[in-house]
């Protein structure tokens, strides 16, 4: 039995409406009242206040889907970590790879985010995982490295640090690896935290699997030894369905 909380993390990604914000946040109050399993929901920077208000002693956490690396000046557009922080957020996914495809963020800026996370109290959930062409040519494991030792930052702790293992190919497409697969990168993560962060970290260290989580194929992934909760984007929209996955994780 694993000492580390599951966690089940909903990227709503640039979906919703404050109706439907408040619908969704809704049900999944009235589910979380009654079950213990962490969950988080990470809105569109313009939901995170209303969401905050409607998940108050919920137990539900706020997180957003991005920051930028600097405290605040000129960067149209951007929101740092603090104002995260301020509006109630307690995480941020950074190096999304939509975010890595859509705004050329590489492993350096991500790192940024993740410190500039950090700076602010937040928990930084750092993403990586491998392109189909990666996996088809057994670069997985190379990939994923990489993008750990590019990405995460220097003062990561498991109690600050979140690593969401998405392979890029399974995101949105209902594909996913085999749980053998899954647990091997997985593993892999692990013992890349301990080589250079230490036993103790790497140990406590929540490493979330995402791509095409639902609700059927939820429970014999959020199984796997190494496999420490979800980061779920479609299924993440639909409150049925992602606590349907946080139930399996039970
Ligand atoms: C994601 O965007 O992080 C994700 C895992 O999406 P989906 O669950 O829709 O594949």
């Amino acid at each position: 039995m694993s000492a580390r909380t599951i966690l089940i993390a909903g990227n709503w990604k640039m979906n919703a409406s404050i109706g439907m914000a408040e619908q969704l946040t809704g049900a999944l109050t009235a589910w979380a009242a009654r079950d213990g399993v962490e969950l988080l929901i990470c809105p569109p920077f313009p939901y995170l206040v209303p969401v905050n208000a409607s998940i108050a002693n919920s137990g539900i956490k706020l997180g957003a889907q991005t920051c930028h690396a600097a405290v605040s000046g000129a960067h149209t557009g951007d929101t740092s970590a603090e104002m995260l922080a301020e509006v109630g957020c307690t995480y941020v996914i950074v190096g999304h790879s939509e975010r890595r495809t859509d705004h050329a963020e590489d492993d350096a800026t991500v790192k940024g985010q993740g410190d500039a996370a950090h700076r602010a109290g937040l928990t930084a959930i750092v993403c990586v995982g491998e392109t189909e062409a990666e996996r088809d040519a057994d670069k997985t494991l190379e990939v994923v490295a990489t993008q750990l030792a590019g990405s995460v930052p220097d003062g990561a702790t498991a109690a600050n640090t979140v690593i969401a293992y998405e392979p890029v190919w399974a995101i949105g497409t209902g594909r996913t690896p085999t749980e053998a697969e899954v647990q091997d990168v997985h593993a892999a993560i692990r013992a890349n935290l301990a080589e250079r962060f230490g036993n103790e970290m790497a140990d406590g260290t929540r490493i979330l699997y995402g791509g095409s989580m639902k609700p059927g194929n939820a429970a014999g992934l959020l199984a796997l030894a190494d496999v420490d909760g979800g980061l779920i984007g479609g299924a993440s929209l639909k409150a049925e369905d992602f606590t349907a996955i946080a139930d399996a994780a039970r």
